[in-house]
C-alpha cells in the first residue's frame, strides 16, 4: 500500500482533532504535498535542521513535529533558523507537518503520556475545554428511530464521560404538509400530515459535527431532515489543558524528585518549598503556568511543568510545590505517542523516532 502524508495526517488528526489546537497555534500541514508517497516518516518534538539532516539520513520524507517551527503570518524567507528549516525541508522535498496544541489538549496526548511515565493513575483533565460540546436534536417517525440512534452514534455522537450510547427520547406528533416541489417520504404534496415522531437529544463533540449530520442525512426518511444544533456552555471534560493523577502510594518530596530526575533525565529541578509527601500531581506539558490556579483547586501537592518565571514561583504560597523541570523535558516523550500512533495504523511503515537532542537549553 502506497502511503502518503494524507494518511499520517488522518491517523494523527482522528487522535487529536486540528479543531482542537488553540488560536495562536499553526498544527496542519507547514511544508509540502500531503499527496506525496512516503519513504519514511521521523517524529520529533523539534524540528531543527540537524533533525532534517536525521531524515534525510534516514531516508524519511517526512518529519512529524510537536511544535510548529513557525506560529504567525510569513512575509519572506530569509536566513533566520525557522526560515533555514522551511527553505532546506522544501529543498530537500522534505514535507512538515507539526501536532501541537491539539495533542495537548486530548486525554490520550502530551500530558497522558507524562502521567504514564510517572505511574500516576486515574487521570483526568485538569482544565476541561469549555465551547466544545453542542446538543443535536432531530425528530423521526418512530420505526426509523433505532436505526438514527444508532447511526448518530457510530458517527461519535452520544458520549458523556466514560458512556457511550446516551441519548434521550420523547414522542410525540410531528406535523408537515408537503408544498409543490416537495417529494414526502410520508403522506402527499397539499396534505397536512400528522406522524408519530421521537425526538431524539445527544450531545456531540462540535468538531464532529460534519460526519455527525452527515450519518444524520444519510440513514433519516425524511426529504427534509428536521433537526437543531444548540451550542452548550459544558466542559468536554474529555480535552483541555494539563492533567491530574494519583500515584498508588504516597512519596517522601526527596524519593519523589530522585525519581522524576531519573524518568525525565534531568539534572536540576526549579521548585519551591516542599510541602511534605507527594500524591496527588498536576502535570502540564511546555509553559503550564497559567494552570496553577485549576492545579491548587483541584488539590494538587505538586504541578510539574515548565516555564515559570521569577514572580510566579511566589504565587505556589504554601498551597502547592511547583516544580519546573524544563520545557524540552516535559514534551520530550511526545514524539512517542506520534510513533505508536502511525505505527499501531501502519506496522509495515518506516516510522522513526528521532534521535536528535532539540533541546536549546543546556546544564553546566
Ligand atoms: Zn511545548
Amino acid at each position: 500500500m502506497k502511503i502518503t502524508g494524507k494518511h499520517i495526517a488522518e491517523v494523527l488528526e482522528q487522535w487529536a482533532p486540528l479543531a482542537l489546537q488553540e488560536n495562536y497555534d499553526n498544527s496542519g500541514w507547514l511544508v509540502g504535498n500531503p499527496q506525496t508517497e512516503l519513504t519514511g516518516v521521523l517524529c520529533t518534538l523539534d524540528c531543527t535542521e540537524e533533525v532534517l539532516e536525521e531524515a534525510k539520513a534516514k531516508g524519511c520524507n517526512l518529519v512529524v513535529a510537536h511544535h510548529p517551527i513557525w506560529f504567525g503570518g510569513k512575509k519572506r524567507l530569509g536566513s533566520h533558523y525557522t526560515d533555514r528549516v522551511i527553505t532546506k525541508a522544501i529543498q530537500w522535498g522534505i514535507g512538515l507537518y507539526a501536532c501541537h496544541t491539539n495533542a495537548d489538549a486530548v486525554e490520550t496526548g502530551v500530558n497522558a503520556k507524562i502521567l504514564e511515565k510517572l505511574g500516576l493513575k486515574n487521570g483526568r483533565i485538569l482544565s476541561p475545554k469549555y465551547e466544545n460540546l453542542q446538543q443535536l436534536t432531530t425528530f423521526v417517525p418512530v420505526q426509523h428511530a433505532d436505526e438514527v440512534r444508532q447511526a448518530l452514534f457510530d458517527a461519535g455522537a452520544g458520549w458523556v464521560g466514560n458512556y457511550s450510547h446516551a441519548s434521550f427520547n420523547m414522542e410525540g406528533v410531528g406535523t408537515f404538509k408537503g408544498e409543490e416541489g416537495s417529494s414526502p417520504t410520508i403522506g402527499s404534496i397539499g396534505h397536512l400530515v400528522r406522524v408519530q415522531e421521537v425526538k431524539i437529544e445527544v450531545l456531540i463533540p462540535k468538531w464532529k459535527q460534519r460526519e455527525i449530520l452527515a450519518a444524520l442525512h444519510r440513514v433519516h426518511p425524511y426529504e427534509e431532515v428536521a433537526y437543531f444544533l444548540t451550542s452548550l456552555q459544558n466542559a468536554h471534560q474529555q480535552t483541555g489543558m494539563g492533567m491530574i493523577g494519583e500515584l498508588d502510594e504516597a512519596m517522601g518530596w526527596e524519593e519523589w524528585m530522585k525519581e522524576v530526575k531519573k524518568v525525565f533525565n534531568v539534572p536540576v529541578v526549579r521548585h519551591t518549598q516542599p510541602l511534605g509527601s507527594v500524591r496527588t500531581i498536576a502535570v502540564c506539558g511546555g509553559s503550564g503556568s497559567f494552570l496553577l490556579g485549576d492545579a491548587v483547586g483541584a488539590g494538587a501537592d505538586v504541578f510539574l511543568t515548565a516555564d515559570f518565571k521569577y514572580h510566579e514561583f511566589f504565587e505556589a504560597d504554601g498551597k502547592i510545590v511547583i516544580a519546573d523541570i524544563g520545557h524540552y523535558e516535559t514534551e520530550q516523550f511526545t514524539s512517542e505517542i506520534f510513533c505508536d500512533l502511525i505505527q499501531e495504523k501502519f506496522p509495515n511503515f518506516a516510522v522513526l523516532k528521532s534521535t536528535t537532542r532539540t533541546n536549546p537549553v543546556n546544564y553546566s
